[in-house]
């Protein structure tokens, strides 16, 4: 079967796996408890994993701070500066094609008296820096923008975004789950993003693991949020619980194999999309229409119309075969709120399906849909 659903989550690349083991069987040890090598032995493990997704992102080890993935990251950041600088003002601005952790969060705090804009976007899911700047006000707290959008692909120009926030003084985050190992980020390059969160199960990590990236000030220190968890004040006292040892280590693992293999990950992933495209072209020439962009995208994501078709017939028709989704697994169950935003008609969202390819496919797996 031929499995084209890696923006819902991708397999556990092997060496994950194998990183992982020990640290369920014999390292199993607490890493906040001392002295004894079970203890020790898994503090330096989670140190050396902190370093890698540190390094995958341009960052310092203290700027990692490890959650349960990329939901409990934008929770995190976005409830904890809301309560923490409320004092200085209400407002928050995002775009309408978040994925709901945000867009949720954001309509919560709607309820506790913050006000949210939700910025409209381009044919293609992208928001204008003209846009974005007229939203600002004075009581405008921190901005929040996708990088890369889960159904579309689009990328954001987070660069011109974050330093027009650096500019304004005012805190902004970014949702990076899917262009973790498919675009190269430096954060060193980004000196206006204050908070990222990813999921490590997006780029070959375990599921139930990601982390959020908090930058340091000038005089070292962290930028400060209230916690969603108060206790034993691990990670820093931003995320206090026992730490997920064996998912760090599969994060660690994941975010160093990313590295390594950027280059080449990336280009498979292109050259895969570009035989998938020219494939359904010719195939399905008289129905298909695509919905994303070709350029300036994650590689690898293919939004695709199959005009008159319904997607979940064709999805449970193609499943036997070819695994891939209507969009979002996260809200399959509603028509998709992106291709709403890009204007889509209900008739074209119900036949639009995504597919999602991984650098591990080899391009001759691809012609199955040659058969169809
Ligand atoms: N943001 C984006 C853009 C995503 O694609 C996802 C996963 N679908 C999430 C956040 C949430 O990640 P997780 O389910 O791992 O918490």
């Amino acid at each position: 079967m031929l499995y084209l659903d890696n923006s819902a989550t991708t397999k556990v690349d092997p060496e994950v796996y194998d990183a992982m083991l020990p640290y369920l069987l014999e390292e199993f040890g607490n890493p906040s408890s001392k002295y004894y090598p079970q203890a020790v032995n898994s503090k330096n493990a989670v140190a050396e994993a902190r370093k890698n997704v540190a390094d995958l992102l341009g960052v310092s080890s203290k700027e990692i701070i490890f959650t349960s993935g990329s939901t409990e990251g934008n929770n995190m950041i976005i409830k904890g500066a809301a309560d923490y600088y409320a004092d200085k003002g209400n407002h928050i601005i995002t775009t309408s094609t978040e994925h709901p952790s945000v867009l949720e969060t954001c309509r919560y705090l709607e309820t506790k008296g913050f006000e949210v804009t939700y910025l409209p976007v381009d044919q293609f899911g992208r928001v204008s820096l003209d846009d974005f700047k007229r939203s600002f006000k004075d009581s405008t707290i921190l901005a929040t923008v996708i990088w890369g959008n889960n159904e579309l692909g689009s990328l954001n120009n987070i660069k011109e975004l974050s330093d027009y926030c650096l500019e304004q003084d005012i805190f902004f985050h970014t949702d990076a789950t899917q262009v973790i190992g498919k675009v190269d980020i430096n954060l060193e390059d980004f000196p206006g993003i204050s908070f990222l969160s990813c999921s490590a199960h997006k780029f070959h990590g375990p599921k139930g693991v990601g982390c959020v990236y908090i930058k340091k000030d000038q005089y070292d220190m962290l930028t400060p949020l209230t916690p969603l968890y108060h206790g034993g004040g691990q990670e820093n006292n931003f995320r206090s619980g026992t730490l997920a040892v064996p998912g760090i280590i599969g994060i660690g693992k994941a975010a160093e194999l990313a590295r390594e293999r950027m280059t080449d990950n990336i280009k498979r992933l292109e050259e895969n999309e570009d035989y998938l495209t020219k494939i359904l072209k010719e195939k399905f020439s008289d129905v298909i229409a695509f919905n994303n962009d070709v350029s300036n995208k994650i590689p690898g994501i293919l939004n695709v119309q199959f005009k008159g078709i319904n997607n979940e017939l064709l999805l449970k028709q193609l499943a036997p075969v070819i695994a891939a989704s209507t969009g979002s697994a996260c809200s399959s169950s509603k028509p998709s709120h992106v291709l709403q935003a890009i204007g889509l008609s209900l008739e074209q969202i119900r036949s639009t399906i995504r597919f999602s390819l991984s650098f591990q496919i080899y391009r001759e797996e691809l012609d199955v849909f040659k058969e169809l």
